[in-house]
């Protein structure tokens, strides 16, 4: 499974978690969904997380975790081989979407 669809997923997850049992019908389905698509071992770790009250899924902006705000290893920013990348520090999933190196990377490589 795409590794940018699982973060994806896991995005969606987590933001539906916030609002605790106020979901639409339709948004519980949708919740369903994603977990029965998210590998079981990703969404233990994801809801570990989560049930610390912690970020599950963080950005990655200028090299920083968005859920601990500590500077990320280059190695970890530059090179993860499509593999799914946790934070060492708060152990959060990264989404490198909006890394603007990231992008860049992926703009030479096209
Ligand atoms: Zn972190």
């Amino acid at each position: 499974m795409d590794v940018d669809i699982i973060i994806s997923n896991l995005t969606q997850l987590q933001l539906m978690s916030r609002r605790g049992n106020r979901l639409t019908p339709d948004q519980q389905l949708t919740v369903t969904r994603l977990r029965k698509e998210t590998p079981a071992p990703v969404l233990a770790h994801f809801d570990g997380i989560l049930a610390r009250d912690r970020k599950a899924v963080a950005e990655v902006r200028h090299g920083v975790c968005s859920g601990c705000y500590l500077r990320l290893p280059t190695s970890l920013i530059n090179g993860n081989g499509g593999l799914l990348t946790t934070c060492e520090t708060c152990g959060a999933y990264l989404s490198f979407e909006h890394e603007e190196s990231r992008a860049d990377m992926a703009m030479a490589s096209a």
